[in-house]
């Protein structure tokens, strides 16, 4: 069974694994490196194989860092078939469309820059745009289904639930009766949405994320009394409350639990404002696939009533009224994307805001050091925004536990079952995969660091003390880092 990482090897991002089989090559995710410039370099390499050779695509989740680079694989001459799940094929469309329109008007700025100093010339054209997207979306073969056997050429495949966002899938492949595990991205089994994942079978090999495998979450409950006494003081404050704010999942997860908490009279009716048009249409695929969710939401969408809308709430369409919410008196919460406050609408309510004591800024997602957000995090005094300085004088809080990825208890709840196969470590920081050796080590698992793009049997190869030759240095830094959603 032999297997090349071409991403999430010795990484977070930028998931896509390349299996051999009778059939030829078959890749598993291909998803956009993310997280700064260097990273974000390796998306416009060239593919170590002939994209019209691969003889399948198979899809875990709809992530950008799972799926991003499929719209360049049929750029570079993919016809055949890409298989996910149903919410997986809808969210993809959602989430590919978003990125190649930041692409093209990324593209369009640098030019726009470039051209002033005469340097259009250097200026790298976008990785794809929206027709190489509507040429992946003709692609997608939304018919894996949780729990049953799918024939992809000489492989079998089951996909089982994830956990970690809706439609989210690890599979099980069959290739010559040898048996892999695929773990794609695992939930969080304390959510607070999503359902936990299905216990795996028995497998000869699994390859497994690592995300926050050297970590344990605060609970659920812990969490969301955390984020009620941080709305109360925000309240107190009296000026906007801020809350940026990932699309998928991590908005609906906020929207339901302001929700509750208003219902139950913990937190005042105050006005929330939804200003992100991506995850109010994300929000749309939740009510269809509401089957995944947990026992309440599901009950909620099934009895006609929307858990994602708080009574107060108000969707914001077009960046006209995003303006003029800034004329808005009083207080009110704003979630807006993106997360990291890298871009999106949430920069506009950040540089007419956050130089206000009264404001707070609610962060509920993980901040790369590099990010707007992570600067504001780290204590910057001031900070650019959208081309002006603007003096960070807002409340800040953090709340740390709404995560969409396992814990270490998690993976290893998920690994107990699959008996004694070789473990093969993904997508993470190396630090906390060497962090999570000697846990495996202790009970019994044989684990190894996933090379980058060197094939390796996963059956049979094994490296000193778990890490492949050229390893990198884990940096301090990596042992606290939350990268990857
Ligand atoms: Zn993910």
């Amino acid at each position: 069974m032999h297997l090349q990482s071409l991403g999430a090897a010795l990484t977070v991002t930028g998931s896509a694994h390349l299996l051999s089989t009778r059939d030829g090559p078959v890749l598993i995710d291909c998803g956009m490196f993310q997280g700064g410039e260097e990273l974000e370099a390796r998306n416009r390499e060239a593919f170590p194989f002939d994209a019209s050779d691969l003889a399948a695509v198979l899809v875990t989740h709809a992530h950008l860092d799972h799926i991003g680079r499929l719209p360049l694989l049929v750029r570079r001459g993919y016809r055949g078939p890409i298989f996910c799940t149903a919410p997986t094929a809808a969210l993809a469309e959602t989430v590919l469309l978003d990125s190649a329109r930041l692409q093209v008007e990324g593209f369009r700025q640098d030019l726009r820059r470039a051209r002033r100093v005469g340097r259009e010339a250097d200026v790298p054209e976008p990785l794809y745009d929206e027709e190489d997207v509507h040429r992946t979306l003709a692609l997608l073969r939304p018919s894996l289904r949780f729990g049953e056997t799918a024939q992809v050429g000489s492989l079998r495949v089951t996909p089982q639930r994830a956990g970690h966002i809706l439609g989210s899938a690890y599979l099980l492949i069959e290739v010559d009766g040898e048996r892999l595990l695929m773990s794609g991205d695992l939930g969080n089994r304390e959510s607070g949405l999503q359902l936990d994942f299905t216990p795996p079978p028995p497998a000869d090999a699994v390859l497994i994320e690592t995300t926050y495998a050297n970590r344990t979450h605060r609970s659920l409950p812990a969490t969301l009394a955390e984020f009620c006494e941080t709305l109360h003081q925000s309240v107190r404050a009296g000026g906007k409350i801020l809350i940026p704010t990932f699309a998928i999942e991590r908005a609906q997860m906020i929207l339901y639990t302001l929700r509750n908490l208003m219902e139950a009279g913990e937190v005042p009716r105050i006005p929330v404002f939804l200003d992100s048009p991506m995850a109010a249409r994300a929000t749309h695929e939740y009510f269809e696939y509401g089957d995944e969710l947990i026992p309440p939401v599901r009950e909620a969408l099934q009895n006609g009533e929307d858990p994602f809308r708080p009574s107060t709430l108000h969707v914001v369409a077009t960046s006209a009224e995003s303006q003029r919410i800034n004329r808005y008196d009083g207080p009110a919460i704003i979630l807006a994307g993106n997360g990291m406050m890298t871009g999106g609408r949430i920069q506009h309510h950040l540089k007419h805001n956050l130089w206000k004591p009264s404001t707070s800024l609610v962060i509920v997602s993980y901040q790369s050091p590099g990010s707007l957000g992570g600067r504001i995090v780290a204590g910057a005094e001031t900070v650019r925004i959208m081309g002006d300085e603007v003096a960070v004088r807002a409340q800040v809080h953090t709340i740390g536990g709404f995560s969409a990825h396992a814990d270490q208890d998690d993976l290893l709840a998920f690994l107990s079952s699959t008996g004694s196969p070789r473990v093969w470590l993904i997508h993470g920081e190396v630090g906390v995969m060497e962090d999570f050796l000697p846990v495996l080590a202790q009970r019994g698992l044989t684990a190894n660091l996933m090379p980058d793009h060197q094939e390796v049997d996963l059956l049979s190869t094994t490296f000193p003390s778990g890490r492949p030759p050229g390893t990198p240095e884990s940096h301090a830094d990596a042992r606290v880092s939350e990268g990857g959603e």
